[in-house]
Formats: C-alpha cells, sequence, structure tokens
C-alpha cells in the first residue's frame, strides 16, 4: 500500500506575522531590524527559500554573513526550508546556494574574475594578517620612516591597525590619528609616505591583504559604472545578516552594487554590534533606510524564541542600562523558574572546576556537551579550563583562537601553496628559502632577485645560482616540487601531499622536540585539503576564514563525537546553545582594559556581555572569580587583582540573577563533603601474608 507523503510545509508557515512580513517582503530595500533571537537569521532562510519557490534563481541569490561558517549555516537552513516545501525525499539535496559567503570571500572571487579588466593579476595573492604586518615591518624599514624622526614611531603592528581602520572606516587619517593614536599625529606625513610604499610593494608582489579585498571591489565598482551595472545585476537577491557589524566600505560597496536598493534586505541589531574596533559601523544600521528614495521598508521582530523569560530579563537589564540603543521590547513565553546564576569562585582553578563539574552535571541530566558552551572575553582566558577539561578527558572544540593556523608548520605549508601559485610572492619565497639549511636572509634575498629576472620559470634561477654545496642539493629538489606543484599536473590535494613529503624531514630538523605533534595538524591539513576543488580555492580559504575549531590535548573530536563548545564571546555571534557559561565575570576581564577604555569602547563591552548573554536557551552561568590573575601587570610584579564584579550588573540588577542560591550553596556543601571525606578508605591488605602463602 502506497504510504502518503506528509504534506509538504511552506517555508512561511512556521513564522509569526512579523516575521512573515519580512520573508514576503518583495520589491525595495527591505531593514529588519530586531533584538537577540528574534529569528532574524530564520526569517532571512525563510526569505530565500520561499524567493527560490517562486522561481528565483539560487546562483542569482547573494548571502552575506560575518563568517564562512555563518553564512554557510545560513544556506543550510534555507535548504532545509526548501527541502520541506518541495516535499523533497529523504537523501535528495534541495538546490545549493553557491553565492554564501563573507563580504571577504565573495570580494575574493569576483575579483579574480574580474581581474583582467582592472589591472590585477588573476593569480594574485591574498595575504593573512600576519603576512601583511611582516610586510609593513620590510616597507618599514626600507622606508626609513622610524629613523627619521627623533620621535617613537608606531611599530609595524600598529601601523598596520592604522592603515586597515584607514581604509574600513574611509576616514581622513588625520582624523583618526587624533581620535585613537593621538601620540601618533605628528607622524601623519611619514605613515602617508609609508602606506603608499606599503600599497606600492603589494602591488609589486601581485598580493592583496584583507582590507584590499573590499577596497579592490568598492573601487573597481567606483571606476566603471558599466562594471559595477554587470556584477550587480547578476544577483536578483542581495541578503545581509548581521548588518552592526559592517564598516563603512561594505556598506559602500552595497549601495554600489544595488543603488536603488531593488532585491537588498539587510538584517541585524544595533545592541549586538561588537566589532568597532575593526571599524564596523553602527550608523549603518541606523542610517540604512535614508540612503534609498523612497526610504527602505523597516520592520521589527518582538517576540524572542530563543531564551528562557528569565534570563530573557536580566539580558534585557544589562542592555537597558547602556545610554544609546533603539529601545526594542522582547517577549517570550516561555517562563521559567530559574534564573541566571552568578556564581562566586575563588579563582581561575575554581572557576575551571566549577564549570566542569556543572557541565558534567547537565551531561547527566541529558543535556550533550554540544549543547553547552563556555565563552569569554579573551581566548587565553580559557587556558585553566582547557587543562582541567583535557584531565578529566571532557572533549571540547574551541572557537575564535587561530591556534592552527598560527602554527609555524602551518604556514610552511601554505606559504609553498602560495608561492607555487604565485612566484612574485616575496614573503612566502623568504619564509621558505630560508627554512632550508646553509640558506640565510642575505642569500634568499639574492635568490628572489634573481628569480624576479628569470620569468617564464622562476625557479630555473636556482638551478644557476652559486650556492654552497651543502644547500645545491635540498635547493634543486625543492625547485623541482615548486615546479611540479605549478605544472598542477599532480592534481588537488595529490599537490599537498606531495608538498607535505618534502616538508617532513625539514619539520623533523626544525622542530626536534615535537616535530611527531606537529605532524598530526600536517594530516589534519591533509584532511581539510580533501574538502576542497583546487589548490586555489583551499588557499583562499584558508587565508580567509582560518579553521577557528582547535582542539587539543583531548584530540580532535570525531564529527559524530559528542564535545563541548569553547568560545571567544566575539565568535559565539549569532549562535544558541541550551546552556552557557559565561567566565571571568569581572572588571578588567569585561569590560576588558579598565585604563584605556574609552566611553565608546566600555559601551561595546556592554553589548558583548549582551551578546554572550542572549546566546543561552535554558541555563546561564556567570562565573565571578574572587580572585583574577592580571598578566599585563607584570612588570609591577605578578599579583593577584580583585577586579569585582562587571560593573555592567550593578547591585540593582542583582534581583534578576541567583546570586549564591540555595541551589549553589547545596552543591557546594556537597562538593565540600565530597572533598572532606578525602580518598575512599580501603580495608587493609597484608601484602606479606599474600606473598607469603603465594609459595
Ligand atoms: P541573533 O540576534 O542572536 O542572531 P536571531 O534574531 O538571528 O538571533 P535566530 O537565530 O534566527 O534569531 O532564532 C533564534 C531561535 O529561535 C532559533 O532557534 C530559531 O529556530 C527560533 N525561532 C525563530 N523564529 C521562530 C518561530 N517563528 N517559531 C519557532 N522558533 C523560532
Ligand atoms: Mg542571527
Amino acid at each position: 500500500m502506497p504510504v502518503a507523503s506528509p504534506p509538504a510545509a511552506a517555508p512561511l508557515d512556521s513564522l509569526n506575522d512579523a516575521q512573515r512580513a519580512a520573508a514576503a517582503h518583495r520589491g525595495g530595500p527591505l531593514l529588519v531590524v530586531a533584538g537577540a533571537g528574534s529569528g532574524k537569521t530564520l526569517t532571512l532562510a525563510a526569505r530565500v527559500a520561499s524567493l527560490v519557490l517562486e522561481g528565483a534563481d539560487p546562483q542569482r541569490i547573494l548571502l552575506l554573513s560575518f563568517s564562512r561558517r555563518a553564512a554557510h549555516e545560513l544556506a543550510r537552513r534555507a535548504g532545509r526550508l526548501l527541502h520541506q516545501a518541495l516535499g523533497l525525499p529523504a537523501g535528495t539535496q534541495a538546490p545549493s546556494l553557491p553565492w554564501a559567503g563573507t563580504f571577504h570571500g565573495v570580494g575574493a572571487r569576483l575579483l579574480r574574475e574580474h581581474a583582467g579588466h582592472i589591472g590585477l593579476a588573476e593569480n594574485f595573492s591574498i595575504l593573512d594578517r600576519g603576512d601583511a604586518e611582516d610586510l609593513m615591518g620590510l616597507v618599514r624599514q626600507q622606508t626609513g620612516v622610524a629613523e627619521q624622526t627623533s620621535q617613537r614611531f608606531p611599530l609595524k603592528g600598529s601601523c598596520l591597525a592604522i592603515y586597515s581602520r584607514a581604509v574600513n572606516s574611509q576616514a581622513p587619517l588625520a582624523a583618526l590619528l587624533r581620535e585613537l593614536w593621538p601620540w601618533c599625529v605628528e607622524h601623519e606625513a611619514a605613515l602617508k609616505r609609508l602606506f603608499n610604499a606599503y600599497v606600492a610593494a603589494k602591488q609589486d608582489q601581485q598580493t592583496l591583504d584583507y582590507d584590499d579585498l573590499l577596497l579592490y571591489w568598492h573601487e573597481m565598482l567606483q571606476a566603471s559604472p558599466a562594471l559595477a551595472a554587470q556584477t550587480g545585476a547578476r544577483f536578483d537577491h542581495v541578503l545581509v545578516d548581521e548588518y552592526q557589524d559592517t564598516n563603512r566600505l561594505q556598506a559602500a560597496i552595497l549601495q554600489a552594487f544595488k543603488p536603488d536598493g531593488a532585491g537588498l534586505t539587510v538584517v541585524g541589531d544595533d545592541a549586538q554590534s561588537i566589532y568597532a574596533f575593526r571599524a564596523a559601523e553602527v550608523r549603518n544600521i541606523l542610517d540604512f533606510p535614508a540612503q534609498f528614495s523612497p526610504a527602505a521598508h523597516t520592520l521589527t521582530l518582538e517576540r524572542n524564541y530563543r531564551s528562557t523569560q528569565p534570563i530573557l530579563d536580566a539580558s534585557n537589564a544589562v542592555i537597558a542600562l547602556a545610554p544609546e540603543r533603539i529601545a526594542k521590547r522582547l517577549w517570550t513565553d516561555q517562563a521559567s523558574s530559574e534564573k541566571p546564576l552568578l556564581v562566586a569562585v575563588a579563582d581561575d582553578a575554581a572557576q575551571a572546576r566549577w564549570v566542569a563539574d556543572e557541565v558534567l552535571r547537565l551531561r547527566e541530566g541529558g543535556l550533550r556537551l554540544k549543547s553547552q558552551a563556555v565563552l569569554f572575553r579573551t581566548s587565553s582566558h580559557s587556558a585553566a579550563l582547557e587543562l582541567e577539561l583535557a584531565r578529566r578527558r571532557i572533549p571540547f572544540v574551541k572557537f575564535g583562537g587561530l591556534k592552527f593556523l598560527e602554527a609555524a608548520h602551518i604556514k610552511d605549508l601554505l606559504a609553498l601553496l602560495r608561492w607555487a601559485d604565485n612566484p612574485r610572492h616575496r614573503l612566502a619565497g623568504f619564509r621558505l628559502l630560508t627554512l632550508l639549511p646553509g640558506i640565510g636572509p642575505q642569500r634568499a634575498r639574492a635568490l628572489l632577485d634573481a628569480m624576479e629576472k628569470s620569468p617564464p620559470d622562476p625557479w630555473a634561477a636556482i638551478d644557476h645560482a652559486a650556492l654552497p654545496s651543502a644547500a645545491r642539493s635540498d635547493l634543486a629538489r625543492f625547485a623541482t616540487l615548486c615546479r611540479a606543484l605549478r605544472s598542477g599536473a599532480m592534481g588537488w590535494p595529490g599537490e599537498l601531499t606531495q608538498a607535505v613529503q618534502w616538508y617532513l624531514p625539514h619539520l623533523q630538523r626544525l622542530h626536534e622536540q615535537d616535530h611527531a605533534v606537529r605532524a598530526l595538524d600536517l594530516d589534519q591539513l591533509q584532511r581539510l585539503a580533501a574538502g576542497f576543488a583546487s589548490r586555489e580555492r583551499f588557499v583562499t580559504a584558508l587565508t580567509l576564514d582560518p579553521p577557528e575549531a582547535t582542539s587539543d590535548e583531548s584530540g580532535p573530536p570525531l564529527m559524530d563525537e559528542d564535545y563541548l563548545i569553547l568560545s571567544t564571546l566575539h565568535s559565539a555571534k549569532g549562535q544558541e546553545w541550551q546552556a552557557v557559561y559565561l567566565l571571568n565575570m569581572v572588571d578588567g576581564c569585561l569590560p576588558a582594559d579598565l585604563a584605556t577604555g574609552s566611553a565608546g569602547q566600555l559601551e561595546e563591552e556592554r553589548r558583548l556581555l549582551y551578546v554572550g548573554m542572549t546566546r543561552a536557551k535554558r541555563h546561564l552561568q556567570l562565573i565571578v572569580p574572587q580572585r583574577f590573575y592580571v598578566t599585563q601587570q607584570r612588570q609591577l610584579g605578578d599579583r593577584h587583582v580583585y577586579g569585582g564584579r562587571t560593573r555592567f550588573i550593578p547591585d540593582a540588577l542583582l534581583a534578576l540573577f541567583e546570586a549564591d542560591g540555595p541551589a549553589q550553596r547545596a552543591r557546594a556543601a556537597e562538593a565540600q563533603a565530597e572533598a572532606a571525606k578525602g580518598p575512599p578508605s580501603l580495608p587493609p591488605v597484608d601484602l606479606r601474608a599474600r606473598l607469603r602463602s603465594a609459595w
């Protein structure tokens, strides 16, 4: 007897009226501004699904989010809704959305497509932040800007930060310096000279840094109205999540892309804007409607579907203390008697123990590790917890740290892939040549100079160079590998396998102590590589959106295994878990850095707390260590500082939390009784008698 398939659910069926209005809006530009957990991301997904159902071509939908992970998640949600709506049988794929990504990723793709028109080499490489900083350092030295003044000149990292801020905020350098780097005001002219030289160096090497991906994209749209019209017209719909964290340049790109706003939808929450330090501009969201004529349609969502009422009450109260914000009323029908918990613990170690205990307790109660997350202000704040988790064999994955990609051995291999793609990438070449025994900086530079003069086979220069005999055979082998990689004959990911084979003996030589552990990372890199179609795709993806997950002592969890989530507050954006633990809720940690916080920075820290609290669905704990180790104070001698509970939860809000409540006291008493008992008493064993009777 045929089984009737369930009636297909339309993507808008489960939405509330306001959400449905947003998803069903057609025509001109649309802004959805709403608080945390109100379904902004879900509404975007439903909107995409319903557009496709109406006949929109998925190839012509551009979905932009703040990380590749978030963009893929959004596309996946849309795909699932579509799947249901089409009544597709399980196991079949809904149409995929090839243009879901970050601004930077999409920029890179479009620039590569149009490279020929705008004077860029098609094989341009992308500098990650570390490489960009190194190049800035090199140019700083070559231009001699620092020597020409008797005053302290900013170091390469600060120079890059100033440059990046100027590019992304589109603000005049003088004004930026006055506001953010007042001690650099007198260096304005020298910095301009430096930045010009930095731009020239990048162009000579055919490299683009992160900021260039936006800058060139924007310039391309400005410089050629025809190209702007053409690229804008290839997308019928452009949808942007987390719009509050876009910067001026990104807003300008969208405007140039869709001048009349047709098909443009942006969603966001001004109370969750947390990237001002990267020039995010909360005004983008406030100014969006008036950018168009007639003004963009604006919708708000007021019902929260994520959290229980007590969690929402506490989060709302925290953000209500912010002096400036668009007031929003958020409500939920999820009642609960469990208030968020404020937990006082003695110190970092006690905090780690408490969290590990609680995680296991909730797990015993049926909550998988994956639905629990520990969030913190700075990546290093989780160190003690990571050790505790490893000790107890609780697997975890950490987001927001870049450890994996920052590791020297991973950088070495990526440099090799980049250099094979683009032999003019001097930084990559320099890194690799100086890895080889017998090649110092001077010889590496000479070789790179010689290579530049010998196209089309730059590595031929290596064959002809005068070299010590010890270095010659290593270099010859290396040049052969580079040529083979460049030819593309080995295919992907075979190329990486060959590269790793070449590299392993060097890894052993360079990292005597821990080469075996590092080699595991190389395995991981090869596993990652298998998921990409080509070397170029792989290198671009890793440079733009490094795998944030680093698993350490506890070993890389398998995909179907259960593991706890550790994340910085910044990387937790847009996500949700049943249970959330916020570490180090003390002044000095949040807000971070008491000394330099301007009023604006302080408000951003408050929003960060709001973002953290609103990630929780059912259980929320804020941990307050009474003693708090401040490393920055090292020059004053190591010391413990009692920062006190974060100022963002003043006494007036305490009633919204369970502080040192009965549940907590009972658990503490239990733990104390357990500890007081000492190791369980064992019956005595007379070993001597045993041994005697054994024979
Ligand atoms: P954030 O501001 O944190 O990014 P958001 O506004 O994007 O949050 P979503 O992540 O889309 O919110 O939704 C929060 C939760 O509420 C999700 O679990 C989502 O599935 C659920 N949700 C949203 N709308 C509805 C609805 N109409 N019915 C049932 N669940 C919903
Ligand atoms: Mg969201």
